[in-house]
């Protein structure tokens, strides 16, 4: 069976790196649902890189899930988009927590953090709610950053 390729889908459907949610574990059924995919493109994720659980049914966790969509969004934009940004309120933009200084406190459900930034413009805290496994992965990101910015 060779895969079909139709010529007319050259529009990438680039999905959220956000819409799964870290903790939970996703069936196949549902990720179609969530993303309101076909089967036939959860394949092509799988073929892709998508990581999954394989047992009696196939699993996938939401932090692989959005670590997948990260990586996608950011091959696309073809920036080297730091992986960790927070969305900023007061200047509607996004700001990096691998740079600069941050705060991590814990979030409003148990295994949940609220990583924050302030704003370089207006002062007010970018946050953006992050799982421990996160939390590791900026505290390590921040200390491979050779450009990490000192404070005076
Ligand atoms: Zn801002």
């Amino acid at each position: 069976m060779s895969a079909p390729v139709t010529p007319r889908r050259k529009r990438r459907n680039l999905q959220s790196e956000r819409k799964a949610r870290c903790h939970r574990l996703y069936s196949s059924d549902d990720v179609i649902k969530l993303y309101g995919i076909s089967r036939n493109t959860l394949r092509n994720w799988i073929a892709a890189g998508l990581a999954f659980i394989d047992g009696e049914v196939r699993l996938f966790r939401g932090k692989d899930l959005n670590a997948f969509h990260a990586r996608r969004r950011q091959r696309a934009s073809g920036a080297p988009l730091p992986p960790f940004m927070a969305n900023c309120f007061g200047c509607k933009g996004a700001h990096s927590l691998i740079d600069g200084e941050i705060s991590i406190d814990p979030g409003r459900s148990s295994g949940m953090f609220r990583a924050s930034t302030p704003c370089p413009d207006t002062g007010v805290r970018a946050n953006r709610y992050v799982c421990s496994e996160e939390v590791d992965m900026i505290r390590k990101l921040r200390e491979a950053n050779p450009g990490r910015e000192t404070r005076d």
